[in-house]
């Protein structure tokens, strides 16, 4: 039998009905301040994202690299969401991605969307972990002195900054309502939907054996941690939506620290692996669809599939040698020539992927239709 951790549920209970509560209380009398409202605004953004590029992409899966300025602002701002110290949280997170869907998993959504919303945390005894699989954050001064003074570093920046510019502007409660208690229970709330709705809600295109999965609606609610599915295959991209118009506000915000010189070594998982992986579960997903039709129907099938995504893969494959030729030519003088050229190849390149993939997206339409009419045939 599990025991329950008692600080934990206390306070995961009863800071959103504190929040209500007091919430409904306050704004009756007091009214809203425009002032408080926008502290707020600012404030959850701030440290959600500390968590998110922070805690999430930088600690748990060193996707990128950070200056010491912007990794203690993560940790302060971080603490202030009281997610507990981000050595904790990455050890927890690091085992989640080792065991997911398994025991081991911490929050193994298997067991259920609650347990893994937040269930999890009422039984976790984060005093007895031993933080074994994080000996990189261990040696890292900062992290560790984070989790050594967590509690009043957390409650210092959770409650007392609100509280304090609150003061220096003449509505402290206001501020401690807003920018303390209700951000809290908010960026609780949305970053406990990573665990349980990105892995409920959406596609699974990368792939299908994970209960991982990709959602705008997620990603919209999350900073950009809803292409989950993406990100339990290549966990250690800086990129969660790693195509270019998928909202990911977290890689918006890496990519600028990278832009000012505060981030560098962002990891990108090449795009051939990336198509390789979407191909596979295409094709998987295909089979499963048409495995009840006919052994040579099977075979046709597994033929035309073969034969199609290999070209998108000598199309992904060559566009990948013409960008990193590019990005050669770039460091080197004089071959304003030969990188005219391979910037024309570049161009045919890229349409022959798009035709590739648009060719691989209709054949996958056609075996589902075609299967699904011999199924209204023999019905
Ligand atoms: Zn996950
Ligand atoms: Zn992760």
């Amino acid at each position: 039998m599990k025991r329950i951790n008692w600080i934990t549920a206390i306070f995961l209970i009863a800071t959103p009905i504190g929040a209500l509560l007091w919430g409904a209380l306050h704004v009756r009398s007091e009214g809203l301040d425009p002032r408080a409202l926008a502290f707020f605004a600012v404030y959850f953004v701030a440290t959600s994202m500390s968590i998110t590029a922070g805690y999430h992409r930088l600690f748990a899966h060193r996707a990128y690299e950070a200056r010491p300025l912007v990794r203690a602002v993560y940790l302060l701002l971080g603490a202030a969401t009281f997610q507990h110290s981000a050595l904790s949280w990455s050890s927890d997170h690091r085992l989640h991605h080792r065991n997911i869907d398994r025991d081991g998993d911490p929050y193994n959504v298997r067991k259920g969307f609650w347990w893994a919303h937040m269930g999890w945390l009422l039984f976790t005894d984060h005093k007895k972990s031993r933080f074994e699989n994080v000996p990189d954050l261990q040696s890292d001064w900062m992290v560790v002195a984070q989790d050594r003074f967590y509690l009043p570093i957390a409650i210092a920046m959770g409650f007392g900054l609100p509280l304090a510019i609150g003061a220096a502007l003449g509505n402290p409660w206001g501020f401690l309502l807003w920018g303390g208690l209700i951000r809290v229970v908010l960026g609780h709330h949305t970053t406990f939907l990573v665990n349980s709705l990105a892995h409920t809600l959406g596609r699974r295109p990368y792939e299908p054996a994970f209960s991982a999965r990709d959602s705008f609606v997620t990603a919209v609610l999350t900073f950009g941690e809803g292409y989950h599915n993406f990100h339990h295959r290549f966990a250690s991209d800086y990129r969660n939506g790693v195509r270019r118009f998928h909202w990911d506000p977290t890689k918006w915000l890496i990519r600028g620290l990278e832009g000012i010189g505060l981030a560098s070594n962002l990891r990108r998982v090449p795009r051939e692996r990336i198509m390789a992986a979407r191909l596979r579960s295409d094709r998987a997903r295909v089979l499963a669809r048409v495995q009840e039709s006919s052994h040579d129907a099977v075979a046709a099938v597994q033929r035309q599939a073969a034969e199609v995504s290999a070209m998108v893969e000598r199309a992904v494959a060559r566009l990948g040698e013409l960008e990193r030729e590019l990005l050669r030519l770039r460091s080197l003088r004089g071959t304003t020539e030969h990188r005219r050229a391979v910037r024309v190849d570049l161009k045919v390149a890229r349409r022959e992927f798009r035709d590739a993939w648009r060719r691989w997206k209709e054949e996958l339409a056609r075996f589902v239709e075609a299967r699904d009419g011999a199924g209204t045939a023999t019905a």
